[in-house]
């Protein structure tokens, strides 16, 4: 699993951890949220509906669910136990609740914190993406200060400030472990 903050880098890490290990599966979230310039439907998220979302919630079909900055997002449960159950490796980049809940849930699940080496950098890196209008964008920044609080719970914690040595250290905690 792997967490951190909005904007540390976690999807542009695990981006890379997945083109180098062909072999994990990444999980797709379902979210409310509406898509960005260029996701895809399938592929970064499932975009749904609320009412999509609450069905899939009371038919039990999450591993966890969480509302982050604002939106739903969970992870649906079916293509994750099928792909442990077959022996695979699965990748989850969800935030700080969803990792708490799969670790209580899912024995054995490995947590990787990723974080910036400073605010000052999340800061600037969360504008230089310029995917969040300036409500979600303050929602996010704020909600980084609780999120940094909680990298001690985690088996692992990277400061992602240069991508290439923050994707060695995860391929390094992955090969260990
Ligand atoms: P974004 O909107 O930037 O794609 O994601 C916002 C936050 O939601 C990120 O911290 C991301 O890791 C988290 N997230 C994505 N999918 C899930 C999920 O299935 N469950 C939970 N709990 N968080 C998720």
């Amino acid at each position: 699993m792997i967490s951190g903050p909005s904007g540390a880098g976690k999807t542009s890490i695990a981006s890379a951890v997945l083109a180098r290990l062909p072999d994990i599966v990444p999980s797709v979230s379902m979210t409310t949220r509406r898509p960005r310039r260029g996701e895809k439907d399938g592929v970064q998220y499932r975009f749904v509906s609320d009412e999509v979302f609450d069905a899939t919630a009371a038919a039990d079909g999450f591993l966890e669910h969480a509302v982050v900055h604002g939106n739903r997002y969970g992870t649906p449960k079916e293509p994750v136990e099928k792909a442990l159950a077959e022996g695979k490796t699965v990748l989850l980049e969800i935030d700080v609740q969803g990792s708490r809940a799969i670790r209580d849930s899912v024995p054995g699940a490995l947590l990787i914190f990723v974080e910036p080496p400073s605010r000052e950098v999340l800061r600037e890196r969360l504008h230089r993406r310029k995917t969040e209008d300036d409500a979600s964008f303050s929602l996010r920044m704020r909600n980084a200060e609780a999120e940094m609080e909680a990298a001690d719970e985690f088996d692992h914690a990277v400061v992602n400030d240069h991508l290439e040595e923050a994707v060695s250290e995860v391929l390094r905690i992955l090969e260990t472990a």
